[in-house]
């Protein structure tokens, strides 16, 4: 399920525009809570010309309408009056493409019942939530600082990803090495060219050295690397043979390693490619702002993401209930400024099962972080969307989830 909600102000939301708005909705395919109880009014009354759809309104508390947009049985749109000047409008689908679409169909709906633009009637209520109150107040109070990312700039989750996952390979000379035909195996949720992609970023920016190596065809014994492919070519050229199969050495297997440099090291020390990998599932994930500055202490970042401050520690190795604690601590100064907050963990490694319980939402498997990632939000998005609902449902127990029809 996905959820988008706007506000939208005004002097007055009087009954007049509403009753226009629901009678426009209604002529365009849109079917509605409040012009099915007019239509039962009609069947066991006598019709009155003072009974309209405005009129009614008028006559009414409060404003509540749930309606089933034309050609979209699995989206829904909610109107209410949260405040006399303030008309909310929440739509729900199974999709963010469906959710858009209907939402941007609607809101033209609503600008023609208006008979103005629309972006006149938001920006009173833009920063209510939005990203610059959250630069503003979020980011000094967790004492962070907005930093310029890896020192090649890779702000892109494959390389990132690579890097995380050739320091688990077996070490060659003291330090993690992978060949190249284990490439796949490094990103396995990507395509080959994509890993190779990512490990050339690498190479450049100096974290990863390429060497060429000669491997027995055989045995699969290492029998010679160099840096330069010039002394593999000669070596391969000449009648050296090998001395576990005994054949030449150009007719045994030449193939590229990648071993992970000592410059690779200082990235590693403050956790910045999982801060970096996280950066990027946030944002693919829309978040609208997220700020990372690792390796200063129980915070390594936050995000913004619908209204609700995601304050995040990741790290490597298993995270500790003390870690846990000191991230709930620091989520508690953001909550004192009046925001939701959430608090996320996320490690490479498997994390201890009463973490879990603590409230802080784990993540220990980097190569779903994607999945992991989305599961939260939409958790986010849930919590938001009940604290949205018109209080007329609340009655009825009815979640933004029940409107939907099943799938
Ligand atoms: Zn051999």
């Amino acid at each position: 399920m996905y959820v988008e909600s706007v506000d939208f102000k005004r002097q007055a939301w009087d009954a007049k525009i509403l009753g226009d708005l629901l009678t426009r909705l209604i002529a365009n395919g849109y079917q509605g809570l409040l012009a099915e109880i007019h239509q039962a009014a009609g069947r066991f009354s006598r019709p009155r010309p003072d009974r309209s759809l405005p009129n009614s309104l008028g006559q009414a508390d409060g404003f509540t309408d749930v309606l089933i947009p034309p050609a979209q049985p699995h989206t829904r749109v909610i109107f209410f009056l949260a405040q006399p000047d303030l008309l909310r409008m929440i739509v729900a689908g199974r999709n963010q493409t469906e959710v858009r679409r209907v939402a941007t169909a609607t809101k033209m709906h609503l600008e023609a019942a208006v008979g103005g633009h629309l972006s006149e009637l938001l920006p009173a209520v833009a920063d209510r939530e939005g990203p610059d109150r959250f630069r503003r107040e979020v980011v000094p109070a967790l004492h962070l600082t907005a930093s310029g990312g890896l020192v090649v700039g890779l702000r892109d989750g494959a390389p990132m990803q690579v890097m995380l996952a050739l320091r688990r390979q077996p070490a060659f000379r003291g330090r993690p090495t992978a060949l190249g035909s284990q490439l796949t195996t490094l990103l396995p949720d990507k395509p080959t060219e994509q890993a190779r992609e990512a490990m050339e970023r690498l190479v450049s920016s100096g974290i990863v050295e390429r060497w060429h190596v000669v491997i027995c065809r055989t045995g699969g014994q290492w029998l010679a690397v160099a840096q330069g492919l010039d002394e593999i070519k000669s070596l391969i050229g000449s009648n050296v043979a090998c001395p576990h199969c005994g054949v030449r050495m150009g007719e045994e297997i030449q193939e590229v390693a990648y071993r992970l440099t000592e410059a690779a090291d200082a990235q590693f020390a403050d956790n910045r490619p999982l801060c970096e990998l996280l950066d990027a599932a946030l944002r693919r994930a829309g978040a609208e702002a997220v700020v990372i500055d690792p390796g200063r202490g129980a915070v390594d970042g936050a995000a913004l993401y619908h209204g609700t401050v995601l304050v995040f520690r990741a790290r490597s190795g298993a995270p500790s209930a003390e870690e846990a604690a000191q991230l709930l601590e620091q989520s508690r100064h953001v909550e004192q400024q009046g925001w939701r907050v959430v608090s996320m963990l996320v490690c490479d490694q498997p994390a201890p099962a009463d973490l879990r319980q603590s409230g802080v939402f784990v993540v220990d498997n980097i190569s779903r972080l994607d999945a992991a990632v989305e599961e939260i939000l939409s958790k986010v998005r849930e919590q938001q969307t009940s604290a949205l609902l018109p209080p007329v449902l609340r009655p009825l127990a009815i979640s933004v989830a029940d409107l939907l029809p099943p799938e």
